[in-house]
């Protein structure tokens, strides 16, 4: 029989690699719960209706990236989600979540975009996702990203830079848009097919276009910034006040426009030099009238997507992240009986223990428990079981580096002990 392939452009992640995932899924897991995020989870399939309205028909997304098809048994138009705030959002609304004051909620999960793969770039893709629903800013604003400045420190990442821009609102939007379709009408041989044709429909995300001459020609166009007015302003300037008093360095980018309708006022993106041209690891911002435009009540709210995959291109791999803590070796009938009693007392001591499965040699036993990346080799054989000790021998640090070090006779339970005193 022919082998079976994945889908292009979806990956699995096998064992090796998934210790990096969870890593960094506990590492924002906890993070988020210590800021007060609580975790809300949607469905990976909507209405495609939902994306159109939430993101704007004139957007990557709508237009070239979505995976939609028609339910064969009763016809309706569905999506898989290609972001997670339409989905979330709409959830909030159906179970009025915001009833009795605002939330803050984290999600994690799987999005999906009919792009052209490459490093970084795939067709399922993973997003960290925070929202803050009811909540003005511009304080929320700013706690989430100093939140995402203690995950960047967390997982070791120090080459992130926070760029910070601000949409204004409606009607500030709107006085941009003119200037900036005058502005482009009169530089229209610069222009390529699909900026032209974005023109009067979309005209800022020409801003954010990866066309040379297009590029060339953003250089001298008009900044938001300069349309926004008093409210707009002060939110904008007290966002950068709040950074600066928390130490989070942001730089200002006013070519920050992001692929989504339903932004506003802030906006923002974490952005790494580390792989030559600039790459937006996290990006998000304000959305005020998202609730609203999806049938809610006025809500204020702002939230990002974090590319969960392009931060693990940035985390070394280690084979201490969900190190076990002991490789349970034993051969003979009596060590088998004691070994298995041992295994589940030290689990219930709350220790992280593999116990060799399919026999072998005590020297084939030693491999397995060296490739395990344990800290620990715990040995029984049957004149340890008879005694009711365990040989402890360390394989290797917290750090998953391989350490020599004395074997021990460790009387039964005090393993557990043992462990954590050197742990
Ligand atoms: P890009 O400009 O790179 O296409 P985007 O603006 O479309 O990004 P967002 O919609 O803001 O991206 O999604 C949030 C994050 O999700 C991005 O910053 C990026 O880290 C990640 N991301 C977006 N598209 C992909 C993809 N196809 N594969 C992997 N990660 C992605
Ligand atoms: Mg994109």
């Amino acid at each position: 029989m022919e082998k079976l392939q994945s889908v292009r452009g979806m990956n699995d992640v096998l064992p090796d690699e998934s210790r990096k995932w969870e890593f960094f899924e506990e590492t924002v897991t906890k993070i988020a719960r210590q800021y007060g995020y609580r975790n809300m989870r949607a469905p990976i399939v909507e209405h495609t209706p939902l994306f159109v309205r939430a993101i704007g028909d004139v957007t990557d997304i709508v237009e070239k990236e979505m995976y939609s098809f028609e339910d064969k048994l009763n016809g309706e138009k569905l999506t898989l989600r290609p972001e997670l705030t339409a989905g979330l959002v709409r959830a909030a609304i159906e179970a009025n979540l915001t009833y009795n004051g605002p939330v803050r909620i984290y999600n994690l999960g799987e999005v999906f975009r009919h792009e052209r793969p490459q490093k970084g770039r795939y067709r399922q893709f993973n997003q960290f996702d925070v929202e803050c629903f009811g909540f003005e800013g511009p304080d929320v604003d700013a706690e989430l990203m100093i939140m995402t400045a203690r995950i960047w420190k967390a997982v070791g990442i120090d080459d992130v830079r926070l760029e910070i821009n601000s949409l204004g609102n409606t009607e500030e939007r709107n006085a941009y848009r003119a200037k900036l379709i005058s502005f482009y009408e009169s530089n229209l041989t610069a222009l390529d097919d699909e900026a032209k044709r974005r023109l009067h429909t979309n005209p800022m995300r020409i801003l954010d276009s990866k066309v040379a001459s297009v590029i060339e020609v953003n250089k001298g166009a008009p900044n938001l910034l300069d349309s926004l007015e008093a409210e707009s302003r002060a939110h904008f300037d007290g966002l950068q006040q709040l950074l600066s008093e928390a130490g989070v360095a942001f730089v200002v980018n006013p070519r920050i426009v992001r692929g989504m309708d339903y932004y506003n006022r802030t906006a923002f993106e974490f952005v790494t030099e580390r792989f030559g041209n600039p790459l937006t690891v996290c990006g998000g911002g304000r959305y005020d009238g998202l609730f609203e435009q999806l049938g809610g009540k006025p809500t204020p709210g702002i939230g990002y997507g974090m590319g969960v995959e392009r931060v693990l291109m940035m985390i070394e791999d280690s084979v201490a992240f969900g190190q076990l803590d002991a490789y349970l070796v034993h051969a003979g009938e009596a060590a088998r009986v004691a070994a298995g009693k041992l295994a589940e007392a030290l689990r219930d001591a709350g220790l992280a223990v593999a116990q060799h499965a399919g026999g072998g040699s005590f020297k084939s036993q030693m491999k397995k428990a060296d490739a395990s990346g344990a800290r620990f080799a715990l040995i029984v054989g049957d004149n340890e079981a008879a005694a009711g000790t365990v040989a402890v021998k360390p394989l290797r640090d917290a750090n998953g580096a391989p350490i020599q070090g004395e074997q021990a006779i460790i009387t039964g339970l005090s393993v557990a002990e043992h462990i954590r005193s050197v742990a």
